[in-house]
């Protein structure tokens, strides 16, 4: 579903991902941890090409995005992405949030949009905030309906950075039970996370990156529960 092989990314003489080679299959979950500036946030944005990788190729459902011919927008149109700062337009009511990309994007007239708006309004559990405007939700709330925006897209895949990092503690179960059941419903996840608690419940593999590289990956049980590489151990030691 997502492959990354020798993905390399350097931004001038600063070599952030030095040889990725990521495997993400339908269906699967896949957790990525590791340090502050390993880069996380630069693997998942070179999946997407949002940011364009220096060296390597980028297969997303099958179809090559670092191909210099490759039509990114359609590519794209596949691929949902949840960010720790949720970017909801403030001047739009929830259910206009929804809409906008559905119609500009996939082209829905406004009943069909709007019907699958409340679908996955009701999927994230915020059908009663259809006409709320973002800055009257929490920011839990704010967070599903960015989730739900992406769902309206019917993405093949689901990319999350840290997407609970921004919240109080209180709010983040919501936000994580929503991906959890996204997760048992079958969606492809690439999930960049601090929450070594979910990590461990709903990744059916866990990447620790550090320095640019995969340093070890396998089932949680491995990789949080039992690491081999001592880097792992370290970081684990700090964050669990
Ligand atoms: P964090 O856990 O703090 O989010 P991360 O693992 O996501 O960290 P990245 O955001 O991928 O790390 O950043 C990796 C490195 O690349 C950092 O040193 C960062 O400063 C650098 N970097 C990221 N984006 C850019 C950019 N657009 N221009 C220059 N340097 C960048
Ligand atoms: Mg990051």
């Amino acid at each position: 579903m997502i492959e990354t092989s020798g993905l390399r990314k350097a931004f001038g003489s600063l070599e952030v991902l030095r040889g990725v080679d990521l495997r993400v299959g339908r269906g699967e979950v896949v957790c990525v941890i590791g340090p502050s500036g390993s880069g996380k946030s630069t693997l998942l944005r070179c999946v997407n090409l949002l940011e364009e990788p220096t060296e390597g190729k980028v297969v997303v459902d099958g179809a090559e995005l670092t191909d210099p011919d490759a039509d990114l927008d359609a590519a794209r149109r596949h691929i949902g992405m949840v960010f720790q700062q949720f970017n909801l337009f403030s001047h739009l009511t929830v259910v206009e949030n929804l809409t906008v990309a559905q119609r500009k994007v996939l082209r829905r007239g406004r009943t069909e949009a709007e019907r699958i708006a409340r679908e996955n309004l009701a999927r994230v559990g915020l059908s009663e905030k259809e006409r709320a405007m973002p800055a009257q939700l929490s920011g839990g709330q704010q967070q599903r309906v960015a989730i739900a925006r992406a769902l309206a897209m019917n993405p093949h895949v689901m990319l999350f950075d840290e997407p609970t990092s921004a919240l109080d503690p209180e709010l983040v179960g919501d936000v994580l039970g929503v991906m959890r059941q996204l997760a048992n419903d079958g969606m492809t996840m690439l999930v960049v996370t601090h929450e070594m608690q979910f990590a461990r419940e709903v990744a059916d593999r866990v990447l620790f990156m550090d320095g640019g590289v995969i340093v070890e990956q396998g089932p949680p049980a491995e990789v949080i529960g039992a690491p081999k590489q001592e880097r792992t151990r370290t970081f684990l030691a700090r964050v669990l």
